[in-house]
């Protein structure tokens, strides 16, 4: 799955330096020139980050930040400030406001760059490259490859996104509409036993590994992904 970008920026120059990294470097990227726009198409489908600027023409960014973070869609949205602003005072209000990080201009593309993976590291591993480890099991994104050991699995790429963001997310449970969300993307209108039937063929693409029982069912909740902590013998 792609990561979508949001910009929220009314300086053209700016919108087109961050449009051009951004894009090279893979990420699918949207733009909106004030709050109104940036709301039209977060209500259509969620990005996956927004990069928000402080001054807008219709409402401040740092309102924006403050509405988003007080509606439960939005919440948990990754979330950058940028802006000229270099006031301490700013910085904070910025943070207060619900901000995860904060960008000054100027900023060279890099360091914005290195900003978004950071913040992705932290609050949304399934959409990094890195390979995650989970005891003898191995997920490397950039070649879509996963194994046990020395065995190779076979997974479709539902089932590849699925067990990546499980990965990513050791030990907590998921409702099927969290994952569907989380795995599908909040656009796609699917049915939630879909979900099901992708957990079904991913524990039996674990089987052979012996693994099957590390996507536990919690009754009434959802699922959950366990680390094994005695590896069980393959069958
Ligand atoms: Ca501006």
């Amino acid at each position: 799955m792609t990561t979508t970008v949001l910009v929220v920026e009314d300086e053209s120059a700016i919108l087109e330096l961050i449009s051009i990294n951004l894009e090279f470097d893979g990420y699918r990227v949207w733009h909106a020139c004030d709050a109104r726009q940036a709301l039209a198409l977060i209500r259509d489908e969620l990005p996956d980050v927004i990069l928000l600027d402080w001054m807008l023409p219709d409402i401040p960014g740092v309102t924006l930040a403050r509405q988003l973070r007080g509606e439960a869609r939005t919440h948990d949205i990754p979330l950058i400030m940028l802006t000229a602003k270099t006031d301490e005072r700013d910085k904070i209000e910025g943070l207060e406001a619900g901000a995860d990080d904060y960008v000054t201009k100027p900023f060279s593309p890099k360091e914005l760059r290195a900003r978004i993976k950071a913040l992705l590291r932290r609050r949304a591993p399934q959409l990094t490259d890195d390979t995650v480890h989970a005891g003898a099991l191995r997920l490397d994104p950039a070649t879509r490859r996963a194994s046990v050991g020395d065995q190779p699995l076979t997974l479709g790429p539902t089932e590849f996104r699925l067990l990546h963001f499980f990965m990513t997310h050791a030990g907590r449970v998921f409702s099927r509409a969290q994952l569907l969300d989380q795995v599908w993307g909040d656009h796609v209108f699917v049915e939630e036993r879909t979900v099901d039937v992708h957990i079904r063929r991913l524990r039996r693409a674990l089987e052979p590994t012996g693994r099957e029982d590390t996507v536990e069912t919690v009754r009434g909740a959802g699922y959950r992904f366990s680390l094994p902590t005695v590896p069980r013998r393959p069958p």
